[in-house]
């Protein structure tokens, strides 16, 4: 038997209504603060990401799927990657497609994308290697904390209204990138005088990207880390006015934040605000629910002009996994279909399929399997699919023209032509 590859799984029916309520409410939440769409290719140029995400990370550094591709002729194919993340896919199509011309002073640019993603990390619980992301970028001119503490108040509104309550909200400024050689020297050598009580991967962190030290996950690194120098101790000026802005912001909106000074995130890209949204309960070891930051430089970085940017993204995965119970349980039940129809005999069947057809028709989700059951394994059959009525249609019901509408829930049967059923869903039920 062939199966899936290690890390990727395919979402079957049962939780599909699940990611697509998550989906489904993620554009509702984009369209009321003025975000619009874009897709970006799957496959893109290795080079977007080793600049855009930066080589010395985990994911550009170990995670990525990347080939060679076919060379016309003689000559060798380029190297190309699936995307591990979308932020510099989209920073690209800004910059190819001039979406900074023509604005006017202060216009933002604000996007969002829904899609899969691909990194080569060990699967456990929440941690795929074929995940989903959704996330957004507003880009412009202004570095405006307002902007930062708006999108902040759009993933609130998001996750009450997923019912999603056990998260908390860590902040923190990582300062301007040109600014921050001096604070890593300083990091460094901190690390260096602990170095042995560190793990491999943190101690090649500590030439390769020091910052880095603060995502170990590893027990025993715990301490260490804990005593080193935090960036929010040696911020400019600039950048710890910004953060200031930015909390008072998020007070004014009456959002409940922790500043956690070890958060760095792992990417290059980032300058100042740094943010994550962790789910208390139900994630286990992987518990980041929402990643997010500014990006100021990551424009030029790409060959693109002075562009500010701000942006998170979140995984789907776990946002399924984190619906409550009962929330599942009512949106499976909401994706039943309205009707399972029975039918006996074969005048009976033979009406059913325009019967069938008149109530999909009139907009209402009907189930018709063409086996011939008895009634009582039909009536089991409808059940189990289910749906919130069987339409029964028998020998007697072709003769009167009126059908049998059983309420599974609560048994009651009811004998109505065509037209009082469709007039039933149509107002009562929709
Ligand atoms: P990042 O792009 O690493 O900042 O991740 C942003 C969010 O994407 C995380 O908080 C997770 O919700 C999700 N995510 C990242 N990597 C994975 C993965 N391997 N499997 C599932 N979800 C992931």
């Amino acid at each position: 038997m062939i199966q899936t590859i290690r890390g990727t799984r395919d979402i079957l029916p049962e939780d599909m209504p699940l990611w697509r309520r998550v989906e489904e409410l993620a554009r509702e939440a984009f369209r009321r603060y003025g975000f619009r769409e874009i897709r970006t290719p799957i496959l893109e140029k290795t080079e977007l990401f080793a600049r855009g995400v930066g080589e010395a990370t985990d994911i550009v550094h170990k995670e990525m799927y990347t080939f060679s591709d076919r060379g016309r002729e003689d000559r060798e194919g380029e190297s190309l990657t699936l995307r591990p993340e979308n932020t510099a896919s989209v920073m690209r199509a800004y910059i190819q497609h001039r979406m900074y011309a023509d604005k006017s002073p202060g216009e933002l640019t604000k996007l969002y994308y829904i899609g899969p993603m691909f990194r080569r990390e060990r699967p456990q619980a929440g941690r795929y290697r074929q995940f989903y992301q959704i996330g957004v970028e507003v880009m412009g001119a202004s570095d405006d904390p307002a902007i930062e503490a708006e999108v902040i108040e759009m993933l609130d509104w998001y996750l009450r209204e997923l019912k999603i309550t056990d998260t908390t909200l860590l902040i923190n400024s990582v300062g301007e990138p040109s600014m921050r050689a001096e604070y890593l020297e300083l990091l460094r050598a901190a690390v260096k005088l602990k170095l042995p009580q560190l793990c491999g991967d943190c101690r090649e962190r500590c030439e390769t990207n020091p910052l880095r030290i603060f995502d170990c996950k590893n027990g025993a690194c715990q301490p260490v880390i804990a005593a080193l120098p935090v960036i929010t101790d040696s911020l400019d000026e600039a950048s710890r006015e910004h953060f200031e802005k930015f909390k008072a912001h998020l007070d004014a909106r009456g959002i409940a934040y922790t500043v956690n000074p070890r958060l760095v995130r792992g990417l290059d890209y980032y300058s100042r605000t740094a943010f994550e949204i962790t789910g208390d309960d139900g994630l286990g070891a992987q518990n980041t629910l929402v990643g997010g930051g500014r990006y100021d430089g990551l424009s030029e970085t790409l060959g693109g002009p002075p562009v500010k940017g701000f942006g998170f993204a979140f995984g789907l995965d776990r946002m399924v996994m984190l619906l409550p119970e009962a929330e599942a349980a009512r949106l499976r039940a909401a994706d039943a279909p309205d009707v399972y129809l029975v039918f006996l005999g074969d005048a009976a069947r033979e009406r059913s399929f325009l019967i069938a057809r008149e109530l999909r028709a009139a907009g209402i989700s009907l189930l018709l399997e063409f086996e011939e059951r008895k009634l009582k394994k039909a009536m089991t059959q409808a059940a189990k699919s289910g749906a919130r009525y069987a339409l029964i249609i028998g020998e007697d019901e072709v003769a009167q023209d009126k059908y049998g509408l059983k309420n599974l829930a609560t048994g009651e049967q009811e004998s109505l032509s065509l037209k009082e059923i469709i007039w039933l869903f149509t107002t009562k039920n929709t």
